[in-house]
């Protein structure tokens, strides 16, 4: 009996260990890549004309077609990419962090996730799954490419 509650707790510890690994390196990143993102080279994005050149510059580095995307300074309060009306769009705004490292976590999203997350939605609203898809599989991959250039 004895031994048997020793292992119970020996899993109890390495279970514990191994999901504070897991969370402190989950917040680590994105702590880290929000510092790295606000460092000086990430030159602010000024306009639709600068937002235009460095999208063009990115999509080459992924494959992209850049005339398949609508670019949008300012349109939205919010950094976003996703399909609108059948097409792709990416909008960037000046509010939040417009940088270069904004764009290429977009167009991450972009070409990893936007159908992802299209499955997801149901009665117009991000299901639990999505949710998880979008916290522990896009965010993270997406910071990792932008910041690092990573492709997972
Ligand atoms: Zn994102």
């Amino acid at each position: 009996m004895k031994r048997m509650d020793k292992n119970l707790l020996d899993y109890l510890t390495e279970g514990l260990k191994w999901s504070g690994i897991v969370t402190g390196g989950y917040f680590s990143l994105l702590f880290a890549s929000g510092i790295f993102g606000k460092m000086p080279w990430y030159t602010r994005i000024n306009s639709q004309e600068e937002l235009e050149y460095v999208v063009a510059e990115e999509c080459k580095k992924l494959g992209l077609n850049k005339k398949e995307i609508d670019v949008f300074y300012d349109k939205y309060n919010v950094n976003c990419a996703g399909k609108r009306d059948g097409r792709l769009s990416l909008n960037i705004s000046s509010f939040l962090r417009p940088t270069k490292h904004a764009v290429r976590h977009e167009l991450c999203h972009l070409v990893k996730d936007c159908d992802k997350f299209e499955k997801f939605i149901k009665d117009n609203k991000r299901t639990m799954k999505g949710w998880l898809y979008y916290l522990f599989v896009a965010e993270p991959r997406a910071e990792l490419y932008a910041t690092f250039g990573i492709k997972l």
